[in-house]
């Protein structure tokens, strides 16, 4: 089940994450991207954990997605943006929804985010934690190891979207940056779903 204050607690514990794993990813971004990945989401976050409120889980994750949009810079600002808010249009205004409910608006945040970056899964984007993550999630398994999965099978992959794509085939033996961060939401997700 999530209400309002899980969802809120959802979004606090990624802002915890993200603080305390900001190196890393700036690392994993400065290898084959521009070195900001860490910054742009500590500063995103920053913003939800001050903006991201309301009586709804729809109402706390779209203002989460507005705040990103505004205060993340780079791709992963939008993307994730996108994410949340098109995961609060699928939740509406109910106060309290199922896991299941909650899975398909996280299926159709990540559809989102695909209509949005054009990547697919393989590309070596974030699409490739969150997607089996979103899997893992409606069918009742572990999402977060789901993601940490997909995260880690981004370091064989050659990136084919975002500024990694521009090193081609240099880009391999590296982790992506955004499916790093987005296991870190979903870490913060299981943390205050199980
Ligand atoms: P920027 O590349 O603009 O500096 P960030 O460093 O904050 O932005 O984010 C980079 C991450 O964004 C990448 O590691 C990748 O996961 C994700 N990303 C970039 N472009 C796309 C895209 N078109 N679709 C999905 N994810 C993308
Ligand atoms: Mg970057
Ligand atoms: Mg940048």
């Amino acid at each position: 089940m999530m209400d309002a204050a899980r969802t809120r607690a959802w979004l606090t514990a990624a802002a915890r994450l993200i603080n305390a794993n900001s190196g890393h990813l700036t690392a994993l971004d400065t290898a084959i991207g521009d070195g900001d990945h860490g910054l742009n989401l500590r500063r995103g976050f920053e913003a939800v954990t001050a903006e991201a409120t309301g009586d709804t889980p729809g109402a706390v994750l779209k203002a989460a997605g507005n705040a990103l949009i505004d205060a993340t810079g780079g791709a992963s600002g939008p993307l994730y943006g996108t994410f949340f808010r098109r995961a609060a249009k699928a939740l509406g205004d109910a106060p309290e929804v199922d896991d299941a409910v909650f899975a398909q608006a996280l299926a159709a945040g990540l559809a989102g985010v695909q209509t949005l970056g054009g990547a697919a899964e393989g590309d070596k984007t974030m699409v490739d934690a969150l997607a089996p993550a979103v899997t893992a999630f409606a069918a009742g398994g572990d999402a977060a190891a789901a993601a940490a999965n997909g995260r880690d099978a981004t370091e064989s992959m050659t990136a084919r979207k975002g500024r990694a794509s521009y090193l081609g085939e240099r880009s391999i033996g590296h982790i992506d940056p955004g499916a790093a961060s987005a296991a870190l939401l979903f870490q913060a997700l299981c943390s205050v779903t199980t």
